[in-house]
This record gives C-alpha cells, structure tokens and sequence, in this order.
C-alpha cells in the first residue's frame, strides 16, 4: 500500500509536555465544583486555554461566560487558571455570588509578589504579552498607575523613569525564557537598583516544556505544537522550536495536519502546550502513523513531580 511504500518517519516526543499541574488543578476544579453543586457551574473565561477541554466541560454542564455580569446571582462561578484583578472577587462578595478561584498558585504568587512591592512604593515594571488574561489578572492586583507593561526590549528603552525612582520587575509565568532572560538585563542596565524576584517568575511547567522543545527541535525537520493559538506558552514552544532553525506548526486537533507538511520529513518533533491533552498527543501521533511506519522516541529533559492543592471548599 501506499503507506509502506514511504520512507519511516522518526516521531521525537518531548517530555515533559502537556497539562501542567495548574491546568490539572483548574479543571480539577470545574469538575468538582459540578458534582458538589450541580449543574451549571459558570467558568468566568477558558478555564485553560484549550478547546477540547473546554467543550468536554461544557457538556458536563459548565457555561463559559467573559465577565461576572454574566453570571445570575444564584449559580456558582470559577475564575479561570490564568487569574482574575482584584476587582473581580471584589464584585463577587458584593454580589454574595459563591465563587471557587482557580487561579494557578504560581500565578498567585506573582499577585503577591505585586502586593509587596505597592507596600514598599515601588513602582512595577511588568514582563508580559499585553491582553493576555494573566496580565490582566496579575496588573489589576494594583492600582493602575503602579504597573506599566513591557513587551521588549525596546519598551525597556523608552520607559520614563530615572534611576532614582523606586522600581520592581515581575514576569507573566508563560514567557520565552530566553526573551524574558534579555528584557531583566535591559531593565537591570538601565536601572541598576531595580529589584527582582529571586528567581524569575516563568514557570517550571512552562521552562521544562520549552528545555523539551530546544533538545529535539535540532534533530527534527518539522516540529509540531499542539496548542490553541491564544496559549502564551505553546506560542512560545513554535518560537523556541524556530529559533533552533526548524519549521514549526501549531496545530489545535490532528486533523489540521497537512500531509503537504510532511514531504521530505524524516523526523518530527512533537509536544504540546501545557493546556492541551494527551489524548490530542495519541490522536497526532495516530494521525501521522496513518501515514507512515512510525518510529516513536521519547526526548526526556527532566520529570516532573508538581502538584497543587485544591481550594477548601472542594475537598470533602
Ligand atoms: Fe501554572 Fe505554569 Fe501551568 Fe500556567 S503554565 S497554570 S503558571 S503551572
């Protein structure tokens, strides 16, 4: 058959890859959040930036709304993994709405870490892809003059401030770790007192996947990421897999693979981002072998052990 007359094709899976255990937690939460009180259960944004997910939890009941004014008085209400401004829960006690946050914990440390550095009057230079909902989330901790948004190197340049004012950085946990590495020496250059968290604030799920992406990316011809395309951090994998000189695509099923892709591919790089399933691996990875005779091997940089508790209120 036409299949066996192709040449093999070497399937490089990156490890780790897929769900993170904020996304874990998230959806964790939606699902308990149902079988405690029953559907529907509204889920103010994407619990997690995927589809699949998405769509499983609504027809379990979960009703996807944008914003809190959506939500009736009388049905429970999640905040999604990526956080939510202060103002958010604020409105929710007002309305005496039972609300359950499933803010990732790593994301709520950075809003900490946001509410110290407003006690100390320093302003906050803040790392990030702007309107993006942690963003949003994590720059609504404070009043709006006490963060200002960089994206570059370039908004590092022509930020305002001297260096004698009182100055803090924080990061969006789903950054390039390389970009992020450039943008704290622009902004440590320019502003030599400038404070920082210890450590940065991207992610270990998120610099684990990325770590994955640039063992294999060398050694593939294509690299596909499976992803949404409003996913910070699978975004950041394809750019990671391009800057090793790969072709890379970021695809949300199997079935938008173009066979076209793979001509003239020995070897592919497969991973996904940290919102995305494995069941949508196994089904990229079936799609391909319809193709060709595949040979799979696991690219392994670390093991991950992380996990989160859940909020109280849904432990038994
Ligand atoms: Fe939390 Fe990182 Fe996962 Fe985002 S990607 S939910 S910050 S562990």
């Amino acid at each position: 058959d036409a299949k066996s007359s192709r040449p093999g094709l070497t399937l490089l899976i990156a490890a780790p890859r897929g769900f993170c255990a904020g996304v874990d937690r998230a959806i964790e939460i939606v699902e308990r959040a149902l079988d405690k009180y029953g559907a529907p259960v509204y889920v103010r944004h994407e619990i997690v930036h995927n589809r699949y997910v998405v769509d499983g939890l609504r027809a379990k009941g979960a009703i996807f709304v944008e914003e809190l004014d959506e939500v009736p008085d009388d049905a429970p209400v999640v905040f999604s993994a990526h956080g939510v401004p202060k103002a958010v829960p604020a409105e929710a006690e007002r309305r005496k709405l039972l609300y359950v946050d499933a803010t990732c914990p790593l994301v709520s440390k950075v809003h900490r870490q946001a509410e110290r550095q407003l006690e100390k009057d320093r302003h906050i230079i803040f790392i990030g892809h702007e309107g993006h909902p942690e963003v949003i989330g994590t720059m609504g901790q404070v009043p709006e003059d006490g963060m200002t948004l960089v994206e570059t190197v370039e908004d590092v340049a022509r930020l305002p401030f001297s260096q004698d004012d009182a100055l803090s950085f924080l990061t969006q946990t789903t950054l390039s770790v390389d970009d992020t590495r450039d943008i704290v020496e622009a902004l440590r250059v320019r502003y030599p007192k400038i404070v920082g968290p210890k450590a940065e604030d991207i992610c270990y799920a998120t610099s684990n996947r990325q770590a994955a992406v640039k063992e294999l990316a060398p050694d593939s011809d294509l690299v596909l990421v499976i992803g949404a395309p409003n996913s910070s951090n699978s975004l950041r994998l394809v750019e990671v897999a391009e800057r090793c000189g790969t072709v890379s695509k970021l695809i949300q099923r199997a079935d938008e693979i173009d066979p076209a892709w793979l001509e003239g591919v020995e070897t592919v790089g497969l991973t996904a981002g940290a919102s995305a399933p494995e069941k949508l691996v196994r089904e990229v990875v079936a799609k391909l072998s319809e193709w060709r005779e595949i040979d799979e091997r696991p690219v392994l940089v670390t093991e991950e052990k992380m996990t989160f508790k859940l909020p109280r209120q849904l432990v038994d």
